[in-house]
């Protein structure tokens, strides 16, 4: 199998495509050949040696992909070696032509779902769903700001509150994110680089503010969230890069609350349950996920450089070698 490996912290660069032995299914396990790779900001983290996660070295990134189960282990039950899958995490990595599993990381991949598409679900669309359902407790009605929509959460959060019966903002900072924000279903759309841009929101809403923000880059925006939101409104803090600084009283005069959270920290019930609902709507076509960039797997130093630069459209998928060639 090819497989990209970490030997040592650093720049995008320390990640080489190298030759690995086939990975073996044990008792209650899948090895599924992958057709595509979702990647997202937090293996870049990684990657550099000073995230709060911090793997053994040497080690392969990734834990979303998509493709069909080669084999399966004893006493796995419901996967059949050519089935469609997409995967939330590997035992190997997901950075690979081959990834091991536990049969309750891999979901069925709908028809209707590209390889492509089904990468690009994993942390994406269950970050979106933990955020607006498990914290924010969004509800049919209400109205969303999607701080950052333009990118693989973000349109998430756009398709699954829209899908919800909520009001949809989003923000995207170029014009093609912006039109992509809007294609995928927000009511109204605002450049998050346009000064002023919030006091459109208070317009929008007639003053009253928004009921959630699912906030990409906290250490820049949550203090200005603070003063768009309705009373008993929720900050929801999935991205963050910084510090800064807030004044606590916005949230005192709206019984407003702020949460965040890391998606590693949902137990397996709680993932079920969210995987169960992402397959539900992959299959009822309202959660199509946007690839915006293919690049080889050989190529995923470059895909790094990407995933943190401006300018989002959707997420940035790899795709293995064997497929490429
Ligand atoms: P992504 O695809 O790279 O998208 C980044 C998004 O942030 C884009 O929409 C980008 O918009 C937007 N952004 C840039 N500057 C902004 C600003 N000033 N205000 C608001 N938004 C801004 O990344 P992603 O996968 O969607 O992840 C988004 C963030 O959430 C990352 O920081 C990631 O690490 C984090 N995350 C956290 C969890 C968790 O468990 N808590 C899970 C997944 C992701 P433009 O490029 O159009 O300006």
């Amino acid at each position: 199998m090819k497989t990209i490996r970490v030997r040592e912290f650093g720049d995008p660069e320390v990640m080489k495509l190298e030759d690995a032995p086939d990975l073996q299914a044990a008792a209650g396990q899948v090895v599924v050949r992958v057709k595509a790779v979702g990647v997202n900001p937090v293996e870049a983290y990684i990657r550099t040696g000073t995230y709060a996660i911090k793997p053994a070295l040497p080690y392969t990134p990734g834990s979303d992909a998509a493709g069909t189960v080669e084999s399966v282990g004893p006493g796995v039950e419901g996967f059949s070696p050519g089935d469609r899958v997409y995967v939330g995490g590997t035992l190997s990595g997901a950075y690979a032509d081959l990834a091991l599993c536990e049969a309750w990381q891999a979901h069925p991949l709908p028809p209707n779902a590209s390889f492509a598409q089904g990468a690009a679900v994993n942390v994406p669309y269950a970050t979106a769903f933990r955020a607006l359902f498990h914290f924010a407790h969004a509800q049919p009605g209400e109205t969303v700001l999607v701080h950052g929509a333009s990118g693989g959460v973000g349109v998430a959060g756009v398709q699954l509150a829209r899908a919800a019966g909520l009001t949809v903002i989003g923000t995207g900072g170029t014009d093609r994110g912006r039109q992509l924000v809007a294609v995928q279903g927000a009511h109204h759309v605002l450049d998050h680089r346009a000064p002023g841009y919030l006091d459109e929101l208070l317009k929008i809403t007639q003053g009253r503010g928004v009921d959630v923000v699912l906030e990409m880059l906290a250490n820049v925006n949550l203090a200005k969230d603070l003063t768009i939101l309705a009373k008993g409104g929720r900050v929801v803090v999935i991205g963050n890069r910084g510090s800064i600084e807030i004044n606590p009283r916005e949230i005192m005069r709206r019984d407003a609350s702020v949460s965040g959270f890391v998606l590693f920290n949902a137990g397996r019930q709680e993932v079920a349950s969210i995987h169960a609902a992402l397959v539900a709507g992959l299959e009822n076509g309202t959660l199509r996920p946007v690839v915006g960039k293919e690049i080889p797997l050989k190529d995923a130093p470059q895909a790094h450089r990407a995933v943190m630069e401006p300018g989002a459209f959707g997420k940035i998928v790899l795709v293995p070698f064997a497929m490429s060639a």
